[in-house]
């Protein structure tokens, strides 16, 4: 998929395609509301070689950038590029590669019922779906203690909280939380401070604590209520379905790895999609034609799709600057919010046999939640773990020993014996994540929030931060990818019009 040449020259699309491509810009335009809009001299551009100039350029060849680069190209929508800062596809899907076909995802990985765009796509690309496993019983330790006990695929967590947050989540829109009835003062309080509130006893207060940094990377005493409860909407105001195994958003895996999606998208797009060009300044998006800039020479595109989050956004120079409202959104999105997996491979999931689940969880250690991430033939026995940042030594092996002695403490001996150990910290590997999940704390989407959407001249913002509903999933970078890709077409459409 790399070529080094700018994008080649492409035919405007013909007959059906063409057709196909009209009809859905129309559809596009019309879904959004745009102006109205004539098509009756088409959209398509001139091809990329005469002048140089891409209908749609993409940043970002994750999930929402190849969604959004493959819509648009099934539309009939050929003259588009897609560039990405590294030099892999995928963003925050990773598989760690384990041999002998199989992998174990580093970053995203389950879906649940009602991520149904993620699930559609994955339909589409033949990409199959298997289940998580959490049969049996958990193993919570802490200190000395060790408690096991079967969690039957729920949260452990309190039922009239779930309740309580169910209900006023239902009054805030998953993608626009601003505009709820309670906003402001909903936007007051964190998390954190809403619990104590409740009066949220030592052990719930554990296990609920635990469910928000899994779901939102952040303690409850950094994350907005707003924010969470925005997050919960998502999930049908059920607040046991955003953070259970059964019949919760880690009910299913993907076959293959979840970066198997975004592997075969980009093998759809060919030489469309260009890694190693991160772009570092955008210039004259108020103008017809804007310059991407990157570190392998200058793209000029009518249309960009922003298809990262606003933090890294924010590492980008815009020129002119962008409207203050957006510009402030960006500096002020959290540009850090670290998270570091771990991986132990074993000869098989022996802990299986002794009816445990596989998961562990750690009271004042490193490990916030270990689980079985075996494939589904469990062909080897593999255990993941979530790991608090800074509670672990770097150093591969110091990690790996001190998990295995803890997974020993959970399992038995057999524990101490990995034949594999793998290990991603994302606050580190690589500057092109920044924050995993967006824990955004109290009083940021009030502030803040009307800015995340609107297009800025040629610019239209993707990334599952945008997503107007399952936002920070995979789920919501698809739905995010659709959306783009109806805005860039209506946009185009317009621009016909004036022609
Ligand atoms: C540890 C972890 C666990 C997770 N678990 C789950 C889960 O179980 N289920 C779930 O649904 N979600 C999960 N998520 C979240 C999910 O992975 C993300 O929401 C989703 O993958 C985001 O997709 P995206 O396309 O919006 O953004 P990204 O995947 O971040 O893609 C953005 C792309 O833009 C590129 N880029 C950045 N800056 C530039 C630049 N200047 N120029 C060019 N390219 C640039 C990046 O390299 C990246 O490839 C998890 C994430 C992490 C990290």
């Amino acid at each position: 998929m790399e070529v080094d040449a700018e994008p080649k020259t492409i035919a405007k699309p013909r007959g059906q395609s063409r057709r196909r491509f009209l009809h859905l810009a129309a559809a596009g335009a019309a879904s959004l509301a745009a102006d109205k809009v004539s098509l009756a001299q088409g959209v398509a551009s001139k091809p990329v070689g005469e002048g140089g100039v891409v209908d749609v350029a993409i940043i970002g060849a994750g999930l929402a950038g190849l969604t959004a680069a493959r819509d648009l190209r099934r539309a009939g929508c050929e003259s588009l590029v897609v560039l990405e800062a590294r030099n892999r596809v995928g963003g925050r899907t990773y598989n760690h590669d384990l041999g002998r076909g199989v992998v174990s995802e580093a970053g995203g990985q389950w879906i649940g019922p009602g991520q149904t765009a993620i699930a559609d796509l994955a339909r589409e690309l033949e990409v199959d779906t298997f289940p998580s496993w959490y049969a049996g019983k958990s193993v919570v330790l802490a200190g000395d203690a060790r408690v096991a006990q079967d969690f039957h695929g729920g949260t452990g967590g309190d039922e009239t909280i779930g309740a309580r947050l169910g209900e006023l989540a239902r009054g805030v829109p998953s993608g626009a939380p601003w505009k709820a009835k309670d906003a402001t003062a909903l936007d007051k309080l964190s998390y954190g401070e809403w619990l104590r509130q409740q009066g949220v006893k030592y052990e719930e207060g554990y296990f609920l604590a635990l469910a928000a940094k899994l779901t939102l990377g952040g303690a409850p005493a950094q994350l907005g209520l707003l924010h969470y409860l925005s997050i919960i909407n998502s999930a049908g105001c059920n607040y046991e379905q955003l953070e259970a195994f059964k019949g919760g958003a880690q009910e299913t895996r993907f076959v293959g790895g979840s970066q198997v999606l975004s592997i075969k998208m980009a093998n759809e797009l060919g030489d469309k999609v260009r890694l190693s060009r991160p772009v570092r300044k955008i210039a004259g998006w108020d103008r017809d034609v804007v310059e991407l800039h990157t570190d392998q020479g200058v793209i000029h595109a009518r249309r960009v799709i922003v298809a990262m989050n606003p933090a890294l956004c924010d590492r980008v120079v815009f020129d002119p600057p962008l409207p203050q409202g957006r510009a402030q959104l960006q500096q002020n999105w959290p540009a850090s919010a670290p998270m570091r997996k771990t991986v132990h491979v074993y000869e098989k999931p022996f802990w299986r046999d002794a009816g445990y689940s596989g998961m562990v969880l750690q009271v004042g250690g490193p490990i916030f939640m270990a689980y079985d991430n075996s494939p589904p033939d469990a062909s080897v026995g593999v255990l993941a773990a979530f790991v608090a940042p800074g509670m672990l030594p770097s150093d591969q092996r110091a990690a790996e020993q001190i998990l295995s002695s803890t997974y020993a403490k959970a399992f038995g001996a057999e524990a101490l014996k990995p034949k594999q150990f793998h290990d991603h910290d994302w606050g580190r590997v690589d500057p092109w994540t920044l924050q995993c999940i967006h824990p955004l704390p109290p009083g940021f989407w009030t502030t803040w929030g009307k800015a995340l959407h609107p297009a800025v001249g040629r610019l239209i913002w993707s990334g599952t931060e945008t997503a107007d509903l399952w936002a920070g999933s995979m789920d919501g970078a698809v739905r995010s990818g659709h959306r783009a890709a109806l805005q860039a077409l209506a946009g185009l459409a317009q621009r016909s019009e004036v022609a």
